[in-house]
């Protein structure tokens, strides 16, 4: 009953095998290798546009490095107030872009909102004393387990584009979004104004690939040589690539983040039909029952795993957990954790 990340699941049997299949006795270094190039390809296949594709090992790399992309002195990052970059990342996007300052925006279920977006852009005219917005940054799927609509992301990037911000998609779990929205991936990103995706394989059976995908490269110069001098040049790219490569092969990365969704989505219904209130819908792999005190200790004696959610606020003797399903989820553990949340 392990609930307490996606990252806690380990590597899927093709990803695997694509790493054992592509491990070939010589290959060129630093992405100039066939692999790398296929990916590259399949990617801008699968986004319907050519792509510039960055792998990076973490998430938090993939953000920061899209970020340094685009900063300019004095910027501005609009994000919301439960974002990685800004709550989770120990100040990586700063780090990487000489102290660009996160501006965290209120959230309903997770998620910003366009007078979020505006009420930050009317305070900060040009020329304001506070800094020079320089990009709008949105988690697909959010920290809250939800998921922006086509229509919200194109109303948010609308509102950002009239003000010439980059716009940033934090797509550490955008395969669970993407499924739940049975939308095809250029309508969730380049065709709803996202410039730039931190496409995330990690949480969805891989174990070490991330890519920053870039839709408009005109709007993120020098990223490449970002990249090299913050350490994010793999000799052995074929390594990353491989992974992607059984990821992406036949929809496997759709199938893992189907079940993931398909387990989350069980795990609400079952709580709610227990008594249990959710403090966000479920609209992909993660679930938030405000649960009371003496049924999360009676899980966690059973072996479950998983975080309290403190920003929830929960009645008296009771707390906001949050459950995270992944591809390695079995439905029989589900089961056995709504059977000891019902007594
Ligand atoms: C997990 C996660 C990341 C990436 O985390 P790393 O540990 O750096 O790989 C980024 N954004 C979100 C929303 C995440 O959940």
């Amino acid at each position: 009953m392990i609930f307490a990340s996606d990252n806690w699941a380990g590597a899927s049997q093709p990803v695997m095998d694509a790493l054992a299949a592509n491990n070939t006795d010589f290959a060129a270094a630093y992405g100039r290798d066939p692999l790398t190039d296929r990916v590259t390809e399949r990617l801008g296949e699968m986004f319907e546009r050519p792509v510039e594709v960055y792998f990076t090992a973490t998430g938090t790399a993939a953000n920061a490095l899209s970020m340094a992309a685009c900063a300019r002195p004095g910027g501005l990052v609009l994000t919301s107030e439960t974002a990685h970059v800004y709550c989770d990342e120990w100040g990586a996007a700063e780090f990487f872009t000489h102290g660009m300052k996160m501006v965290p925006l209120p959230t309903v279920a997770g998620k910003i909102t366009p007078d979020g977006v505006a009420g930050v852009l009317d305070a900060n005219p040009e020329g304001s004393r506070f800094g020079r917005p320089v990009a709008l940054s949105l988690t697909q799927a959010s920290e809250c387990g939800t998921v922006y609509t086509p229509e919200e992301v194109r109303a948010l990037t609308g509102i950002a584009a009239s003000r010439d911000l980059v716009c940033h998609m934090d797509g550490a779990r955008f395969a669970n979004a993407l499924v739940s929205l049975g939308a095809t991936p250029a309508e969730v990103t380049w065709k709803a104004g996202i410039d730039v995706l931190s496409f995330g394989g990690t949480k969805n059976g891989c174990w070490c690939a991330e890519a920053v995908v870039v839709f408009n490269p005109d709007r993120l110069p020098d990223l490449v040589t970002h990249r090299s001098r913050s350490g994010h040049l793999f000799s052995k790219s074929r390594f990353v690539a491989a992974q992607f490569d059984g990821y992406l092969a036949n929809d496997h990365w759709r199938e893992l983040a189907t079940h993931a969704n398909a387990m989350a989505t069980r795990l609400g219904e079952g709580l709610a039909a227990a008594g249990h209130r959710l403090a966000y819908p479920v609209e992909a792999n993660e679930v938030f029952p405000v649960l009371d005190l003496a049924t999360i200790a009676r899980l966690r004696e059973a072996g479950a795993a998983f975080y309290e959610w403190p920003e929830v606020e929960a009645g008296e003797d009771t707390s906001c957990v949050r459950l995270v399903t992944s591809f390695a989820t079995k439905s029989e553990e589900v089961a056995r954790f709504l059977e000891i949340a019902a007594r």
